[in-house]
């Protein structure tokens, strides 16, 4: 028997408005990105009660905006920010072997050398340290060196005249709002309530005591009391404004440095490993994803809207610069499939310091009785902090609470896993799937991919793809509204799968194929459905327009 299930969907939304009504909570945590979720996951296996408020959708903030990699960080190491790279070096094996197997996987990267002696020894030094850092448990290779006919075998297109060789490391990456996703799934398999489009406004008080928030459902438009023992606020960018909103004064600022990635496809890089490159602020990761490479990013002060960052002609003209120092062909603005803009949430302690050099540390803040809020740090340290968020919470709720133990509790879907890949060719035969196909469903959805095989058993036709140039199924898309929480077109194009950068056209060609698939689990009118697609047409329309406006200015100036 599960006494909670971890499935999101309509009638679990409905039951965690219910309890936000009605219950009183251990903790309240605003905030549905990695750490918001990580805080949820933490609490809920300590014993605690837990409900979650995220004001859009899981992950839609910063946390499906990332480079998607599970990094100790090697350009800490020359800022001696040994800590952080340790720390996060620790975190990356613990997911990559026990937390998430299914979902963090290992990836190499190339670091091209110009320069024989001096850079080989140096950069040599730093990879060495780089792995020596990371403890005695390994889950991944060494660095190795390259002599620069390796490297014309392995990586074609980096050109020779100014690389002499390189040094190969490893580390790993995820599809960073897929995993959010996940961890929140795995809080409420262990009793968290999970509400998506649920918005904090304000803080309810008793005396100086901070005893829950109003909070508005922003599908009525209601507006209702939460109460909690303590309130937690992972609210990464917003942080600032809510801090205002709330009455409170914060012990740190947050500030906002804008990335940008684009995506190309496979053939536009001939290699077989990823390069990172030093730039004059910062690095510039090609990465492969999927079929395809994603290249980023950009670091730029931002001051602007924070529910709508978007991508300039300039941001994706600086990545192909950047990217085309060394290669040989030269990737073509033409050749960009996909382009997407997320905000650094930056803890600011000198307010003039440039973005590049601000601390990549977490800050923890307890401004009130019943109120902790936390932020900075990377996506690779969210269990650390999340840990150290409900630590400054416990104190406030008055009785013993147990340590947390997320650093032995796998995700959801990891149980299994590499039993999973053992028997592929036995599943593949079962039910009659290909071999790829189980292993694309394996590497998203880890043993939950049961609950997908139940639903390709009574409909066949969900086997299919959703587009013919994409391997998403459709059963992926339906799952993604009766297990993953998601609400609208734009949370499937967007985070539950990523089509809305994977395929050029953003997805629209499909968006209303996806709609018709998810309508009948969201209960979805006529005129739902096509709200549902026009949101996501005005989200594409306002990037593309964003995108063109500069390439015009660029153009006429
Ligand atoms: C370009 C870029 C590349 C990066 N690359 C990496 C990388 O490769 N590896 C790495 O480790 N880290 C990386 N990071 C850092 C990492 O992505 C962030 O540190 C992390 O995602 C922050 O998560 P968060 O939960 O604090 O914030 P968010 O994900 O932004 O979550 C905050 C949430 O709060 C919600 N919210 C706001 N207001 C309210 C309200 N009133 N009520 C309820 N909810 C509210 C928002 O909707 C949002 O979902 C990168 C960041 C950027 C921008």
């Amino acid at each position: 028997m599960t006494i909670f299930s971890s499935a999101l969907n309509p009638q679990q939304h409905e039951r965690a408005i219910e309890a936000l009504k009605n219950e009183k909570f251990d903790l309240l945590v605003i905030g549905g990105g990695v750490n918001g979720a990580g805080i949820a996951l933490d609490a809920a296996s300590r014993g605690l009660t837990v409900a979650l408020i995220e004001a859009h959708d899981l992950a839609s903030g910063t946390s499906s905006r990332s480079s998607k990699l599970i990094h100790g960080g090697l350009r800490y190491l020359e800022q001696y920010d040994f800590k952080l790279v340790r720390e996060a070096l620790h975190e990356r094996e613990l997911m990559v072997k026990t937390l998430a197997p299914h979902l963090v996987k290992p990836v190499s990267f190339l670091y091209p050398l110009h320069e024989k002696v001096k850079d080989r020894t140096y950069i040599g030094a730093g990879l060495a340290l780089y792995d020596a850092l990371r403890g005695f448990k390994r889950a991944l290779p060494n660095h190795k060196h390259m002599s620069q006919k390796t490297i014309s075998e392995v990586a074609p297109s980096l050109r020779l005249d100014i690389v002499t060789g390189g040094i190969k490391y490893f580390d790993a990456q995820v599809d960073d709002a897929r995993h959010t996703m996940m961890i929140a799934r795995t809080a409420a398999r262990h009793g968290a309530q999970i509400a998506t489009r649920t918005s904090a406004l304000s803080l309810l008080r008793e005396g100086k005591r901070v005893i829950g928030a109003k909070v508005r459902l922003e599908e009525s438009g209601d507006i209702i009391d939460v109460h909690a023992g303590v309130t937690v606020m992972a609210a990464g960018v917003w942080t600032d404004p809510l801090y205002d909103a709330m009455e409170l004064k914060p012990g740190y600022r947050v500030r906002m440095s804008k990335g940008v990635h684009i995506v190309l496809p496979k053939e536009a890089i001939k290699a077989e490993t990823g390069i990172i490159l030093k730039t004059s602020v910062s690095v510039l990761f090609i990465i492969p994803w999927n079929n395809q490479w994603m290249v980023g990013t950009t670091d730029t002060d931002y001051t602007g809207d924070r529910n709508e960052p978007l991508s300039t002609a300039e941001d994706v003209q600086y990545i192909i610069d950047q990217a085309n120092r060394v290669l040989d062909p030269k990737i073509r603005r033409e050749d960009v499939i996909g382009v997407f803009a997320g905000l650094r949430p930056l803890v600011s302690t000198a307010p003039d310091a440039p973005t590049t050099k601000l601390s990549r540390e977490h800050v923890v803040d307890h401004p009130a009785q019943g109120f902790v809020s936390i932020a900075g740090g990377k996506y690779t340290t969210y269990r650390v902090m999340s840990e150290d968020a409900v630590n400054a919470a416990v104190p406030d709720l008055r009785r013993l609470v147990p340590d947390s133990c997320t650093e032995t509790l796998p995700l959801v879907g990891a149980d299994g896993y590499s039993v999973l890949l053992n028997q592929l060719p036995l599943l593949s035969s079962k039910f009659n799937l290909s071999q790829d196909m189980l292993t694309h469903l394996i590497n998203r959805y880890g043993s939950l991919m049961e609950d997908l095989l139940e639903m390709i058993r009574a409909d066949r036709t969900l086997a299919e793809p959703i587009s013919p140039e994409s391997d998403v199924l459709k059963v992926e898309i339906l799952y993604a509204v009766t297990h993953e929480g998601a609400r609208s077109v734009s949370d499937v194009l967007t985070r539950r799968t990523r089509l809305s950068f994977e395929l050029k056209d953003r997805g629209l060609s499909i968006a209303r194929r996806v709609a018709e698939l998810i309508a009948p689990t969201l209960r979805w009118s006529e005129e739902n459905i096509n709200a549902s697609i026009s949101e996501y047409e005005k989200i594409v329309d306002r990037e593309i327009a964003e995108l063109e406006a500069n390439l015009k200015v660029a153009i006429n100036s």
